[in-house]
């Protein structure tokens, strides 16, 4: 048998099919499939994010940025483009750029320049945005995230940055549809924008929002943007085609202005499958701009494609190129304020994949349990809270909060954030648990009484009161179990003809109702298992 060939798994590498070696994704070689392109189409989409950044003026002016203003209340002469006017670079846009890019462990560029990119809308006063182009903020670049597969698994996968820009917002076109006019709202624009941009790296809808969630966490966590979708604050362009694996790329096209993680999941899956469909039915691609509509969960193309069109890009005469620093060249700076790469480097928060990383390298909490925790809001400082006041193994606290603490939470519309009952009370419940003194059945009974009132009493107090001792002596279970096998004859043949989850199903749930969800599980299973399997041993 001939020895598989190696391939890069990554579909983004376009080479892989014909040197067999990819020198550029050495890691993430694997033993390939034979003939890929007998193999299905499969989506290949690239991201373009645009993340407003998080500071009180414009990029390249002194109005304000914040949101809700009036209508043109935040508008220069800069952003109204008067002539004469000229931009001056607002220090903390770069310097929440470097921030960012340190996080997507992008290279800095020392020295990077401004360019005019020119198109002509009314919402772009100047007639060209302010943008990076031939040398951005900074280039390359990779972000951690986890990923749950088709199959329901959760993986931690990489994806890879292309660069990261500075770019001006522009400002927002308002259409009065009945009047037939356009108004505009100029308060957006020239607020500072990082237009951060993916390699081709993913391959369906679900990839590329938990990507983009990643994304919106750290940015969260660095305070460089606020990371509202609802209030524009985020706005994702998708790049999408389909193409064999092993063949060249397909061609693209463009959903643009994506705003909700939801947005960018459905237009994804949805584009995909409806290139595949027409590459499968002899159609072909065509590279344009579409936009999505939420209600119908359909992309459909943009009025003005913008096929070939020339931006006429040119170096921005009024801005010298940007320099950074770090603390060996600092010294030979003569300028006061400058940004210092390194002292960002220095001052860097815990970002979500270092909190990931400790609750499973320190604390042991499964992926998926580290996932939901990470994702939820306050979910992982909750988490710290209850581990500090429990005895319990912090993985047990994690998958208690997880699964039997969030379902309840969410049945009811209460959040972690605001946690209606305290650390120390679900503490106390979950070693409850965790010591077996009640059963799960009681402990989530425990939850729904304090989410419900307020009482000073301590869980073990109610147990205790109630009588909800968990009862795991075999001899005390043992009546109870020989009395609902006699009970449920018909149970027990189906036991014996071989159905024996669903009858063991039936059996435990009667013994749970019997000693009022008292009786240990296990231990009732593993009762009911002997007296049944000794009833079918002597119908034989
Ligand atoms: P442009 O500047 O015209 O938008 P770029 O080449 O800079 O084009 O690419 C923009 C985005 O498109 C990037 O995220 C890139 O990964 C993605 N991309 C490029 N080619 C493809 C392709 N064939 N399929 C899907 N995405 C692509
Ligand atoms: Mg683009």
């Amino acid at each position: 048998m001939a020895a598989p060939i190696k391939i890069c798994t990554l579909r983004s590498c376009a080479i892989y099919s014909t040197i067999k070696r990819c020198p550029k994704h050495t890691h993430l070689y694997k033993h390939c499939r034979q003939s890929s392109t007998q193999e299905n189409l499969k989506g290949v989409i690239g991201l373009e994010i645009h993340a407003q950044i998080n500071t009180k003026c414009k990029l390249f002016s002194a109005s304000s940025t914040a949101f809700g203003a009036p209508t043109n209340s935040q508008v220069s002469i800069f952003d109204a483009a008067l002539p004469g006017t000229l931009p001056v670079l607002n220090s903390e846009c770069v310097r929440a750029g470097v921030k960012t890019a340190i996080a997507l462990k992008s290279k800095i560029n020392k020295i990077s320049k401004f360019d005019r990119k020119h198109y002509f809308y009314a919402d772009l006063p100047q007639g060209y945005q302010i943008t990076q182009q031939r040398q951005p903020l900074a280039v390359g670049g990779e972000v951690e995230y986890i990923l749950i597969d088709e199959q329901n698994r959760y993986i931690l996968k990489t994806a890879r940055i292309t660069q990261l820009q500075l770019e001006q917002d522009s400002g927002r076109s308002l259409h009065d549809e009945e009047g037939g006019q356009s108004l505009i709202d100029l308060n957006r624009a020239g607020i500072g924008l990082m237009e951060i941009v993916t390699e081709p790296d993913f391959i369906n809808g679900i990839d590329c929002s938990s990507f983009v969630r990643e994304v919106q966490l750290m940015m969260r966590q660095l305070k460089v943007c606020l990371g509202s979708f609802r209030e524009g604050a985020l706005r994702i362009d998708a790049n999408i085609s389909v193409h064999r694996p092993g063949e060249p790329f397909g061609v693209r096209s463009e959903v643009k202005n994506l705003g909700s993680l939801k947005d960018l999941k459905n237009a994804v899956d949805y584009e995909v499958n409806r290139q595949k469909h027409l590459v499968k039915n002899g159609g072909t691609v065509i590279n344009e701009t579409r936009t999505f509509d939420s209600e119908s969960g359909k992309t459909i193309p943009m009025r003005d494609k913008e096929r070939l069109q020339d931006y006429r890009f040119m170096p921005e005469p009024n801005l010298p190129p940007l320099y950074l620093y770090d603390n060996v060249s600092i010294a030979e700076s003569s300028q006061a304020n400058v940004t210092n790469v390194d002292e960002e480097i220095q001052k860097m928060p815990p970002l979500p994949r270092d909190v990931r990383e400790k609750l499973i390298n320190d604390f042991n909490v499964a992926l998926r349990d580290v996932y939901v925790l990470v994702n939820e809001d306050k979910g992982v400082e909750f988490f710290h809270e209850v581990v500090n006041c429990s005895k319990s193994p912090p993985n047990f606290v994690a998958k208690f909060i997880v699964n039997d603490l969030l379902g309840i939470y969410n049945e009811h519309d209460q959040k972690i954030r605001r946690s209606p009952i305290s650390p120390d009370i679900i503490a106390e419940i979950v070693d409850l648990k965790k010591s077996g003194y009640t059963t799960k059945s009681h402990c989530l009974q425990l939850v729904e009484m304090y989410l419900h009132q307020s009482t000073p009493d301590r869980p073990k107090d109610i147990v205790d009161r109630n009588g909800w001792q968990q009862i795991i002596d075999v001899e005390l279970l043992r009546p109870v179990c020989i009395q609902i096998i006699e009970d449920n004859p018909n149970q027990v043949k189906k036991y014996c003809k071989g159905k024996q989850d669903r009858a063991m199903h039936f059996f435990v749930a009667r013994a749970m109702d019997s000693t009022q969800k008292k009786g240990n599980p296990a231990v009732l299973k593993s009762l009911f298992i002997e007296l049944l399997e000794d009833i079918k041993l002597k119908q034989k």
